[in-house]
């Protein structure tokens, strides 16, 4: 732009001179500037002409409008003159700067007006050619007032965001598609062992600890594709550090002014769950730990305890029972105490065993259809001894409804069923009454065992099924030991069922146990096979039975017992080893083995005479004090017929080897 003044400058002497002479220098530009001056004037900014001694020389509408100085009054005249409010030291360096270099140079100012504050942006820019000798900057200014608020608005809105982010008790970082940090909260910078300068524009995979950079961009990734992220992340205490658990979660974020995705990354302090959850780990392994030593002492004790017990029970047994030696009135008695005391430590053994199996979850139960009739039938012959020595009258109810199938383990229904008979036995009045009956409820079958007795009062009920609660049956004289209920409820609901009582003090009880049905009341399926009548006596005929047994006393009571069966010849070998021999020199007809044995085990002695053709066939029955389901399991499985559990019921004895020996007759016969 090429200004062009017209007249002279005067000096300061001559002052009156001067203002005639401004007034027309003042008009001579306007003249020169005529073309300028119309283009300027539609420009809404303020637009001014400055010469480098601060004289105005060109003002246009916009610039008069704002300031209120008519352009008359303003060309010619010094800024200091026209505006003295507005000439700062920051203006006039700004002013000088721009002469000097003879580049553009902007300056940002504030000015109070009335309290209110208003920001003026100037943009100054030299004129290329000097004007009359005078070098000159055009001004033109803007008033960013609004934009400039609006920055501030913003630049607080950040800091007080940032604020929050650095107070949020967790972790956040925001990256962009690349995996560089462009945010990170100063919580994260202190776990990252970095200053924030050097985090962001950093890569992740150049900060975060090696072992866990991969799986955090893989996780990223995952987020970038939009799906949900959440991971664990764990720090190891070190020399800077407490350990620090975090819970991750990866997290799209909105795309960047480039146009590049990004993502943000929010960490939450899981530390003391963990802890939590660890302690709690460590103290289930240390309770399933001491559960299993439990079971494992418990499973040795009631092993060493069967042993002995086997003697007590078996000797008394055949004392009770030999038609050579009679006992008389009065030993009869005692050896029935023995007998009896005997058989309560066994139930109780079995008992603590099986409550300890079903602590420990390994409590077996097998589910099949089973016949109720038949089982009640079976539990209450069985009850019938105990029943007549109270008195107590054993009832079958409704035969009908007996006849129906639950779906069970039998053996444990026999178990639960036995367990509420006797209780109704022991805890009845004198002559009073047990009924079994049997209801269909819906899709459940109950087996109610009534009693007449002593009854139940409300508040006991909710201690009754609770292991060695007694409810002061202890005083009563009562013989028990209060597992058997609570081992019955853990033994039917294992069997999907639930077990019961409605009772009143002094009217009697009524226990009862409710089960799936097997099938339907009626059905021809729903009726239990009948089990073959036990075939007659053998004939006498002279048998060898091998026992290998270590244990003297054990081999006593088995030459005694088996003494009862005429024409049976037992041979006692304590040494597996030598059993073998014998067993080749001489096949017996029956082999009675011990399962724990000196040097080989019961099943490795099995084994090693299946091996040879001349013990190969001979039947073989597994005498021993481990009565473990598992172990009587194994057994079979390994080849033997029959498992006898010590101590050994006499009956049960003399039976098995009755039939095996026919079994084997028939055999060789055939
Ligand atoms: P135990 O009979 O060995 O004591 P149980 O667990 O079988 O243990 O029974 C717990 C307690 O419940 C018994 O001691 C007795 O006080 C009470 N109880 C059980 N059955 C009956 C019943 N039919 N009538 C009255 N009380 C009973």
């Amino acid at each position: 732009m090429a200004l062009v003044r017209k007249t002279p400058r005067l000096g300061p002497a001559d002052a009156p001179r001067r203002v005639a002479a401004r007034r027309s220098a003042r008009r001579a530009p306007t003249l020169d500037l005529r073309a300028y001056q119309v283009v300027i004037d539609a420009i809404s900014d303020m637009v001014s002409v400055v010469s480098d001694d601060e004289v105005y020389w060109l003002v246009n509408d916009a610039w008069c409008r704002q300031t209120g100085v008519r352009r008359d009054d303003a060309i010619g005249r010094s800024v200091a003159e026209v505006l003295p409010g507005s000439i700062t030291q920051r203006r006039r360096d700004t002013l000088n700067r721009t002469l000097r270099s003879g580049r553009v140079s902007v300056l940002r100012d504030a000015f109070d007006r009335g309290g209110v504050k208003q920001y003026l942006e100037t943009i100054y820019s030299p004129v290329a050619e000097a004007v009359q000798g005078r070098r000159c900057v055009l001004l033109v200014t803007r008033d960013v007032t609004a934009e400039a608020t609006a920055l501030a608005a913003m630049l607080a809105g950040q800091t007080q965001t940032r604020a929050l982010l650095d107070a949020f008790p967790g972790y956040i970082a925001a990256c962009d598609e690349d995996h560089r940090y462009t945010y990170v909260n100063e919580r994260l910078a202190q776990v990252l062992g970095r200053p924030l300068s050097e985090l962001i524009g950093a890569l992740r995979s150049e900060v975060l600890p090696p072992e866990h950079a991969a799986s955090s961009v893989r996780e990223a990734e995952r987020a970038l594709q939009g799906e949900q992220s959440i991971s664990e992340r764990h720090y190891a205490a070190s020399a800077q550090r407490e350990r620090l658990d975090l819970e991750l979660r990866h997290v799209a974020g909105p795309e960047m002014a480039d146009g590049r995705r990004s993502y943000y990354m929010f960490g939450v302090d899981i530390t003391e769950r963990k802890l939590a959850q660890e302690a709690a780990v460590a103290a289930k392994d240390e309770a399933e730990r001491a559960n299993r030593a439990k079971s494992r002492f418990l499973s040795l004790m009631s092993h060493e305890l069967r042993t002995p017990m086997n003697a007590i029970l078996g000797f008394a047994q055949l004392l009770l029972s030999d038609p050579a030696h009679p006992l008389s009135t009065e030993q009869q008695q005692h050896a029935g105490e023995i007998l009896r005391g005997g058989r309560h430590l066994l139930s109780l053994i079995n008992d603590v065993l099986d409550l300890s199996r079903i602590e420990t979850g390994r409590l077996a139960i097998t589910l099949a259809p089973v016949a109720l009739l038949p089982l009640v039938e079976e539990c209450l012959a069985l009850m019938e001894p105990l029943a007549r020595e109270r008195p107590v009258h054993l009832k079958l109810g409704d035969r009908q409804t007996l006849q129906c199938q639950v779906q069970a383990d039998p053996l444990r229904l026999r178990q639960a069923l036995l367990n509420l008979l006797s209780n109704a036995i022991k805890y009845n009045r004198a002559d009073g009454d047990v009924t079994v009956d049997a209801r269909l409820l819906g899709e459940m079958v109950e087996l109610r065992v009534i009693d007449t007795g002593i009854g139940i009062t409300p508040d006991q009920v909710g201690r009754l099924f609770v292991a060695f609660e007694r409810l002061g049956a202890r005083r009563s004289g009562v013989e028990g030991t209060g597992i058997g209920l609570a081992l019955s409820r853990h033994l039917v609901r294992a069997m999907g069922g639930e077990i019961g009582v409605d009772s009143a003090l002094d009217s009697g009880s009524t226990f009862w146990i409710r089960l799936p049905r097997g099938a339907r009341s009626g059905d021809p399926a729903a009726f239990a096979p009948v089990a073959a009548p036990p075939p007659g006596p053998a004939r006498v005929e002279r048998r060898r039975v091998l026992y290998v047994e270590d244990n003297r006393v054990n081999a006593l009571l088995m030459h005694a017992m088996l003494a009862r069966l005429p024409g049976v010849e037992l041979e006692h070998v304590e040494d597996p080893i030598d059993a073998i021999e014998r067993a080749r020199a001489t096949p017996p007809a029956l082999l009675l083995l011990d399962i724990e044995l000196p040097g080989i085990d019961g099943f490795e002695l099995l084994k090693r005479l299946r091996e040879h053709e001349h013990t190969r066939h001979i039947p073989a029955i597994a005498v021993s004090a481990s009565a473990q389901p598992a172990d009587i399991h194994r057994a079979l499985k390994a080849g033997f017929s029959a498992y006898l559990t010590k101590p050994l019921d006499l009956t049960e004895l003399l039976q098995a080897v009755q039939s095996h020996l026919r079994t084997q007759r028939s055999t060789q016969a055939g």
